[in-house]
């Protein structure tokens, strides 16, 4: 790598103290008032806010076996307009990452890539199917070096191959991430199970097949001392047995989406498939209890569930329409918007939601670091008084299913950088990386 030499000038370091970086060698090699400006490319930043590169625990990446969806390299792009420098590739690909053979390739994407760490994840059982355990040992000793494993899209719904996925990761601490969904009470399912549900005359989703799988679950954590990391909580009684079990001591984190925190099922009424989404949006009152979950620390991170899908999956029927939404170039201004802008979080809590506890939680090296000197210099630079406009046209996605076309947004990201290197400079995503 050749020694560039970079100064990010006047920026406020987790929207406090104004401040010089200068990046150097893939580090952060200063900070201070007042940087010498002599051989180095300057950026000015000022007015902007500074925060350690973000991690997302939760993409789908869609290749191997999709790739007209979304592609390792295209969601690297998006992810780092989006101020992202690590993302989770989660195991539902075709073929299954259930092996190590498969999360090697997936990595190797990610690093062919340049843009950003792909850190696989591995499949808990042989093909998603929940029954045989995959090859747990051969993906944590790969190259991968995988300690995140999830059936995610799947829950892992019998109890007893649960319990054995915790207690084979205990080895190397690992953490399982379940889809907490009851598949017996979800059978047919398409949207949250209540008022409008009921309006609408679409097949409802209960909030217990969600948080009886996270009692369960939390309690198997706890018998056999092991790690849980619960996916996409949506409900406000899913919140409250956390907090239990966080209160008792329990190993368990969990994450929340971007949409959960913003959106509810009352968009259903619209029949636009665009927010038919996995779990399902919920009402009001889990809006709130997540947020507040999340500032608070019940809830520990946001991951994306960054979920693209061709035209042909998703613009169909309601009813036929696949699930999900794409997430990851929103991210960011949605949590300015129901976190930073009601003084839910200040940027100190944007920076440990969104980078440092993910990455603590996947145990991801070099990642999620604070910004100090000798740090890797993973960052991202936001201007939060800048509004955008979501265009789905303008996504660097493959896929368009945003659900927020047509938002007015609330935070630019301006710069990313990933090793020491821009890779994006005025919002645009500069594809010639020097390696
Ligand atoms: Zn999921």
């Amino acid at each position: 790598m050749t020694n560039q030499r970079y100064l990010l000038k006047g920026g406020n370091r987790l929207g406090t103290t104004q401040t010089d970086i200068l990046i150097s060698n893939g580090r952060i090699e200063n900070i201070g008032v007042g940087l010498d400006q002599n051989n180095v490319t300057v950026f000015d930043v000022s007015g902007s806010v500074i925060l350690p590169g973000l991690v997302d625990l939760h993409t789908h990446l869609r290749e191997p076996g999709r790739e007209d969806s979304e592609t390792v390299l295209t969601a690297s792009r998006a992810g780092v307009k989006g101020g992202f420098t690590a993302l989770s590739a989660m195991a539902n690909t075709s073929p299954t990452a259930d092996t190590a053979g498969v999360v090697e390739q997936v990595f190797r994407l990610g690093q062919e890539a340049g843009f950003l760490d792909v850190f696989p994840i591995g499949a808990v059982t042989q093909g998603l199917k929940g029954e045989q355990l995959s090859e747990i040992g051969a993906m944590a000793d790969s190259l991968a070096r995988v300690r995140v494993f999830s059936d995610d899209g799947n829950c892992v719904s019998d109890p007893l191959v649960m319990r054995r996925a915790l207690e084979y990761i205990k080895k190397f601490d690992g953490v399982i991430a379940q889809h907490a969904q009851e598949p017996r009470l979800t059978v047919g399912a398409q949207m949250n199970e209540g008022s409008v549900s009921a309006i609408l005359g679409l097949k409802g989703w209960p909030a217990i097949a969600e948080e009886a799988i996270i009692a369960r679950d939390v309690l198997l954590a706890d018998h056999v001392q092991s790690r849980l990391h619960v996916c996409h909580v949506t409900t406000a009684g899913g919140v409250e047995i956390i907090r239990w079990a966080k209160a008792r001591g329990i190993q368990v984190s969990a994450e929340v989406t971007p949409h959960h925190l913003l959106l509810t099922d009352d968009l259903a009424s619209t029949y636009d498939p665009v927010f038919k989404v996995n779990p399902p949006l919920r009402t009001t009152k889990d809006v709130m209890a997540l947020r507040e979950a999340l500032s608070d620390g019940t809830i520990d991170i946001v991951a994306t569930d960054h979920a693209p899908h061709s035209s042909e999956t998703k613009d169909c029927e309601w009813q036929e329409a696949a699930f999900g939404m794409i997430g990851l170039e929103s991210a960011l201004s949605i949590v300015n918007k129901t976190m930073v802008q009601t003084a839910l979080l200040d940027w100190a809590g944007v920076a440990d939601r969104l980078s440092i506890a993910p990455a603590r939680i996947g145990r991801y090296q070099e990642q999620g670091q604070k910004i100090v000197v000798g740090a890797p210099a993973h960052i991202t630079v936001i201007n939060p008084t800048l509004n955008w406009i979501v265009d789905r046209d303008l996504v660097l996605s493959k896929s368009r299913n945003t659900p927020y076309h047509g938002y007015e947004l609330p935070g630019l990201v301006t710069h990313t950088f990933f090793r020491g290197q821009p890779v994006v400079i005025d919002s645009v995503v500069i594809d010639k990386v020097a390696k």
